[in-house]
């Protein structure tokens, strides 16, 4: 049965991604297709409570099943740092100096491990479902390649030796973790049709 999806984003990017992943069954609008401008405030203290605020939010204001997400990099030795902050670290989406930031508070370190995550947040009239994928690997001391966004080009996922700013994004795709949180959601809405 063909459903419509509203995705808490006004990128349109992030909703072809999304609309290319969920197939011909779910037709996936935007904040933007919906007349959405207000900015959602994303004040939770996890991944959860984020995706959470925006998928309810649009729910709430709609009734149309909304999904809400958050990602970011988790490092190990860094506490869980920058997690949460991972868009704004150092400069809101100055992927440059967030990465300087990451490498500065890295330097002299051994443990390279980190992940990234994404969780997403499906949300009806039955209230919320979450769904979460992750892909670990271990940063490196400097930038390699210049594909991707991000931290991509300090990220090399475990079993590779490419940043995934090396690597096609048909290639990482296959492997990230939005990708992994997203065939979830797309077996449990499979299952709920
Ligand atoms: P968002 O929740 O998808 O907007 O992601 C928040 C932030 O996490 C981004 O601005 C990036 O800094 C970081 N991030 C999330 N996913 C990726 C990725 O696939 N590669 C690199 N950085 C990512």
């Amino acid at each position: 049965m063909e459903m419509e999806l509203l995705v808490a984003t006004h990128n349109e990017h992030k909703k072809e991604e999304i609309q290319q992943i969920l197939g011909h069954d779910c037709r996936v609008k935007s904040l933007t297709d919906y007349n959405i401008h207000e900015e959602i405030v994303e004040d939770g203290d996890s991944f959860h409570a984020n995706a959470l605020i925006k998928a309810k939010h649009c729910f709430e204001k709609t009734g149309i099943p909304s999904l809400g997400d958050d990602s970011g990099l988790v490092v190990e030795a860094l506490d869980g740092r920058p997690g949460i902050f991972s868009a704004r670290y150092a400069g809101d989406h100055d992927f440059a100096r967030n990465i300087e930031k990451v490498l500065e508070e890295m330097q002299g370190i051994e443990n390279r491990k980190a992940y990234f995550i994404t969780v997403l947040c499906y949300y009806d009239e039955n209230g919320p479902q979450y769904f979460e994928g992750r892909v670990y690997g271990n940063l490196l001391t400097e930038n390699k390649g210049l594909k991707g966004f991000g931290y991509d080009p300090i990220f090399v996922p475990e079993g590779y030796e490419k940043t995934f700013a090396e690597m096609n994004p048909e290639d990482k795709n296959k492997i990230s973790h939005r990708k992994q949180a997203l065939d979830l959601l797309m077996d449990f809405l499979k299952v709920t049709d």
